[in-house]
Order: structure tokens, then sequence, then C-alpha cells
């Protein structure tokens, strides 16, 4: 043990963590290993670093493996020790701001050889909490490999890809989350750098404004829209983005009524009937419902021809009528960077002209 205070304080890459760091580096006093809150897990008694995270939760690791799998423990290490290095047993000690569990799930895969991806070959879905920490801990310490996996595999969830966002039961397969998780989706867009996650991130934020945390504030238990927890340009961008989906919606209800009957139709009075007929039979208030954003990609043409006029249509203007839905829904999706007001590069994010030509088939040539 040494009596010396701490001298080895990473630099977080936050300059207000940081400044608030070497702020507090000098009055600090040292820790003593009594002090330490040993994780039972990482905590190699033959390891020669010691790695103190946020309310000093003790990592025991190897500074060789820590050098080779992440650059800023490697730039860290390369830095000739200062003299008045805090040791205890022995072992040099690195404080790090970071939360414990955070730092611990990133130690696990890097030292115990955790796999949160896959048991033997078989795909799990990796929960949300430990997905995001690998993504932000990796990140920040430059640890590529594992960075590359995790964020690959979040994007299995929020993507860019229309037939993989519509694939909600295909998309549990790969992350265990909640709409909740949304917030610190778009936190780690930002911080990653990553604007293609905001989109489908930013959708799903539109389907939280009425769902409340219960939050303590000043000895109050106060309830809190969900989405108050964004920045003010965020929420500013979902509630644009909510706006112009509804306008979406109205316009995509009209233009899946005008499709039939179709220019190809065979039975066009019995088909003009059917679809005056949903038209008067139409639920306002439903209507009103079906507005909301988290309906923008539901089926629609199945939902306004339900009450089983849509039997009534011919197979062409059944056929047309589905192909102008998808299509307003393909608009939709490639616009939504736009509707979210983000840039999102042309690699990362569809643009319609693609799509439709990767989707163009004789169906489209039939009722285009
Ligand atoms: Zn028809």
């Amino acid at each position: 043990m040494s009596d010396e205070r701490p001298c080895k304080r990473l630099r977080t890459g936050n300059a207000s963590e940081d400044s608030n760091t070497s702020a507090l580096a000098s009055p600090i006093p040292p820790l003593t290993a009594a002090q330490l809150k040993r994780d039972e897990e990482v905590w190699f008694p033959s390891g020669n670093i010691i790695l103190v995270a946020s309310d000093q939760v003790a990592f025991r690791v190897y500074q060789g493996i820590l050098s080779r799998r992440s650059e800023v423990f490697r730039g860290l290490f390369e830095l000739p020790p200062p003299p008045d290095t805090e040791k205890i047993d022995g072992c040099p000690v690195v404080h790090l701001p970071d939360d414990p569990l955070d730092l611990k799930y990133l130690l696990l895969v890097i030292f115990c050889r955790k796999n949160y991806f896959y048991r033997q070959d078989v795909v799990i879905p990796t929960a949300f909490p430990i997905l995001s920490a690998l993504i932000r801990m990796s990140h920040k310490y430059g640890v590529q490999d594992i960075y590359d996996t995790a964020l690959s595999r979040l994007k299995k969830f929020y993507t860019s890809d229309f037939e993989t966002w519509c694939d909600v039961e295909g998309r549990k397969h790969y992350v265990q989350t909640s709409p909740a998780d949304a917030l610190a989706v778009i936190e780690i867009a930002h911080i990653t750098d990553n604007p293609s996650l905001m989109p489908s991130a930013y959708l799903i934020c539109c389907s939280l404004d009425t769902i409340v945390r219960r939050k303590r504030s000043h000895d109050q238990v106060l309830d809190a829209p969900m989405v108050s927890e964004l920045t003010p340009w965020d929420l500013q961008r979902v509630f644009t983005g909510k706006a112009r989906l509804a306008q979406r919606r109205a316009a995509g209800i009209l233009a899946v009524m005008q499709a039939a009957p179709c220019k190809d139709c065979a039975k066009a009075d019995r088909c003009s009937m059917a679809t005056l007929r949903t038209l008067q039979r139409i639920d306002v208030a439903e209507i009103e419902s079906s507005m909301h954003d988290k309906h923008v990609f539901d089926p629609l043409s199945s939902w306004l021809w339900r009450r089983g006029l849509i039997a009534k249509l011919c197979g062409h203007c059944m056929k047309a009528v589905d192909a102008v839905e998808k299509k307003m829904k393909l608009e939709t999706w490639c616009e939504l960077p736009e509707i979210f007001d983000i840039y999102v590069p042309a690699e990362a994010w569809p643009v319609l002209t693609d799509v439709l030509v990767e989707d163009e088939g004789d169906e489209d040539e039939e009722f285009d």
C-alpha cells in the first residue's frame, strides 16, 4: 500500500468530466485495500493492475492483455509512470469514472471470454443494458472488435432496413429490449456518431410521449413523460416527426382508397362500390387513433377493408391496393431521416429509387 495520492486518472473524453476528475485528483486521499470493493468475478490474484470504477468497485486484471485489446489503455500505459503512482498490493491503481457494472461487462468479455451474443453457435438475444454498456465502454476505451460486434448486434434491432423493421419477432431474436430503451439508443447514436440508429429510435420515441416514468424530485414523486428525458433538440425532432408521420398516415389512407378500382380492374362497378362502402363505414374515431405514429407502418389496406369488404375487390384491385400501400410505406421509411430532421449518410440509409428497383417485379409493372 502507498500513502501517496492517486495519480493515474484516465481522461474520459468528456471535458467537464475531465475537469472534475483533475480537480478532484489532488484532494482525494489514496484508497487502501480495505476500502476497495473487490469484484468477485474480475479479480485475478496474479493480476498486475487494479482498475477502480465509481463506488470504489475494483477489478484486478492484467495490464498486458488490457494494452493489447484497448487502444486507450495502451496509450496510457505507454506513458512513463509518474513517481507518485498509487499502488495497492504492489499493483498500480487506475481510477475510472465509469459505472462498475458497465465496466464489468466489458472486462468479462476481455478477461473471462464471456459471450453475450452466442451460445455455442446459436444467437442469443443480448439484454439491452449489457449491449448498451459494451458499446459505450468499448467505444470509450477503443476496444474495436467488441465495439464492432456489439454495435452490429444493436443495428439488428434498430435497423435501417424496412423489411427487417417489419419483422418484429425476428428482431427480438437479437436484442432483448423495451421501447423505453430507445432513449438510450439515441444517446449511443450521438456518442458514437452512428446516425443510422436514430430514425428507428426516434420512431419508437414517438410512441413514448404518453408513457410516464415516476420520478422523485425534491422529496416529491412526480410523473414525467418519458420522452422528456431527451435533450430539447431530440425532443423537438420527435414531436416534429410525429406531426409529419400523422400527415403521411392521412395521405396514405386516401392513396389506398384511390387505388381501387385500378386501371386493370375487371369489375369496376363492384370495386367502386366496395371502395365507396368502405369509405362510408370508416369509423372517424378509429381514423384519429390510426393517425398515431406508432401505426404508421401498421397494415393499412387490411384495416380499411377488414369488414369483409376486401373480398369484394377484384384480384387486380387487391394487388393494386397492396402495391400502393407498400410503396407509400417504403417512401416514408426512406424519408425517415428527413422526417426527423437528421442527417444520415446515403450509404447508411436506403434511398427510395434503389429500394424500388430491388423490389421491382411483374406486379409493380402491372399495377404502377
Ligand atoms: Zn377491381
